[in-house]
């Protein structure tokens, strides 16, 4: 899939696709909304879905809700960089804001899934950098879900089962981190965005700016 981009006016280094992935429960959504709130410079994927809205949720904040007809066009239209059933419904990611944030520059953090995680990576390749977030026991995964106080006893059997699963695909990230306490974790997600901004290949300008320093300009 191409999705190159012309590097823009203001860029000095290419944008990053940052992907946050976790069994339900292991915090996730905590760290990603703290690391929106301290780094300007990412911007959230929203994500369509057909699941329904869920209370205290916004249509076009935390997902585009459509129809299994909207979301069937969407693809056929193109529109996704990516797409998978997750429980009973499915998910995609759009693929025109991720064009737009490259080209500005800008990084953009997925909460995806592991088969969007394996899709992104075969389209996006070395702009990607998947970050894998796991609970400090199975002990405490509950804990917290119970404390979320949304589900009843099936439902989180259920999502205690499909956590397994998820967590089985830990090492097709590139780092994994244990979430003990919300502020080491976010933490460590900040050091990882900081020195993955810094990769050679990354940066760009600089082979003209090396050019200038050994020619002594
Ligand atoms: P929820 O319905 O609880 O918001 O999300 C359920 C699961 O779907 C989460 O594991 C989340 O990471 C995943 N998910 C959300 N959006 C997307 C998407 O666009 N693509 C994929 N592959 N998974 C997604």
């Amino acid at each position: 899939m191409d999705l190159s981009v012309e590097p823009g006016p203001n860029r000095t280094r290419r944008g990053l696709l940052i992907v946050l992935s976790s069994p339900s429960g292991a915090g996730k959504s905590t760290i990603s909304r703290m690391l929106l709130s301290a780094d300007p410079e990412v911007t959230m994927s929203i994500s369509a879905t057909t699941r329904p809205i869920r209370k205290g949720e916004q249509q076009d904040r935390d997902y585009h809700f459509v129809s299994e007809g909207e979301f069937d066009q969407l693809i056929a239209a193109g529109e996704f960089v990516e797409w998978a059933p997750v429980f009973d419904y499915r998910y995609g990611t759009p693929k025109a804001p991720v064009k737009a944030a490259l080209k500005a520059g800008r990084d953009i953090l997925f909460d995806i899934d592991w088969q969007g995680t394996q899709q992104l990576h075969a389209a996006m390749g070395e702009d990607l950098v998947r970050i894998f977030i796991l609970p400090p026991s199975v002990q405490e995964l509950e804990r917290r879900l119970r404390a979320r106080g949304t589900d009843g006893d099936e439902v989180i059997a259920f999502r205690m089962q499909r956590a397994g699963s998820e967590i089985s695909h830990w090492a097709e990230y590139d780092y994994v981190l244990v979430n003990r306490d919300t502020d080491t974790c976010l933490a460590q997600v900040r050091a990882i965005v900081a020195a993955e901004r810094l990769k050679r290949q990354r940066q760009l300008g600089l082979v003209p700016f090396v050019r200038d320093l050994v020619a002594g300009r």
